[in-house]
């Protein structure tokens, strides 16, 4: 298997070459050319190049890239929390100009109300919404169960550990019914054996909620284990390098981790990443000799 070079059609290659993609379905996100410039007081900085791509119901596509590339300041604009300097994101067809329940965001740091119990976090999207009482209890319990938390719905975050706050903020995501989950780094905290295992819930609850992910990682293996497209973002100014298809479908545990049809993907994502992050040591030593 070769890396997709990006200016191929990539739809066209991801249903090729995912089991999981149905052909007729419309896409449920669509980048198309979005780009972003911070000016600065004397510069502008270029965060993300233009960038297009599709994703179809029930796909888990990871974006990797070296540090600064533009990887966050990406899933913002979809998040709706950063406008686009030029390009546009539709969800479902619709142009998105700002944050909606349509899109689940679950970020690194810990998000939670520490004021609210687990079970009042997870309502608190549907309360929002004007859900009646008894359907968002029935909603919290519903995600609770299925991240595991079920005993501990009247615990308060700072009780439970960086491992479970994050499963409560996946099931507070969950719990608005979004039509795709946007997750930065989510488990980047975590130590290893903590994340093999948040590793394993995603591929659980997408298994059973459908739920379409884009996920976002400094970890290979995790993109790879969890992915049905990687894609590797260029160093800043970040572009879309290549796209690698992981044919796994959705069925996968931790055995696919030692597979050698993984290692070898694993290995094409390392060489592609490695290049970039060469790169920006790189100029980092030539900005410095300077
Ligand atoms: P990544 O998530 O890939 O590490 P980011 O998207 O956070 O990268 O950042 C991409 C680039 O844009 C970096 O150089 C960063 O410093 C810059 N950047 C991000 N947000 C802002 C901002 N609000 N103002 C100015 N520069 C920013
Ligand atoms: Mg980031």
């Amino acid at each position: 298997m070769t890396a997709i070079p990006v200016t191929a059609n990539i739809m066209q290659n991801a249903k090729d070459t995912t089991a999981t993609v149905t052909a007729s379905t419309a896409p449920i996100l669509e980048c198309r050319m979005v780009r972003k410039l911070f000016p600065t007081r004397d510069s502008v900085i270029t965060a993300v190049e233009p960038i297009s791509f599709t994703m179809e119901p029930t796909e888990l596509v990871s974006i990797v890239g070296p540090s600064g590339c533009g990887k966050s300041t990406l899933l913002h604009i979809v998040g709706g929390l950063t406008q686009p300097t030029s390009g546009e994101v539709l969800i479902d067809g619709r142009p998105v100009s700002e944050p909606g329940a349509d899109r689940g965001m679950v970020f690194q740091a810990y998000t939670l109300f520490p004021w609210l119990s687990v079970r009042q976090n997870v309502m608190f999207g549907p309360k929002i919404r004007k859900v009646k009482k008894s359907e968002r209890e029935a909603t919290a319990d519903h995600f609770l169960d299925a991240v595991g938390l079920h005993g501990f719905k009247d615990h308060y975050p700072k009780q439970l550990s960086g491992g479970m706050r994050q499963r409560v903020a996946i099931a507070r995501a969950l719990a608005n019914n979004p039509r795709i989950l946007l997750m930065d780094e989510p488990f980047g905290a975590l130590d290893a054996q903590t994340r093999a295992i948040m590793q394993e819930l995603v591929l659980d609850i997408r298994k059973r909620e459908r739920t379409t992910m884009l996920f976002i990682t400094h970890d290979i293996d995790e993109a790879v284990f969890l992915s049905d497209r990687v894609f590797v973002m260029t160093a800043r100014p970040g572009k879309l390098k290549a796209e690698i298809p992981v044919p796994f479908g959705m069925d996968r545990n931790d055995a696919l981790r030692v597979a050698p049809e993984f290692l070898a993907i694993r290995k094409q994502v390392y060489e592609l990443l490695h290049a970039e992050g060469k790169a920006v040591v790189d100029a980092e030593i030539k900005s410095l000799e300077h």
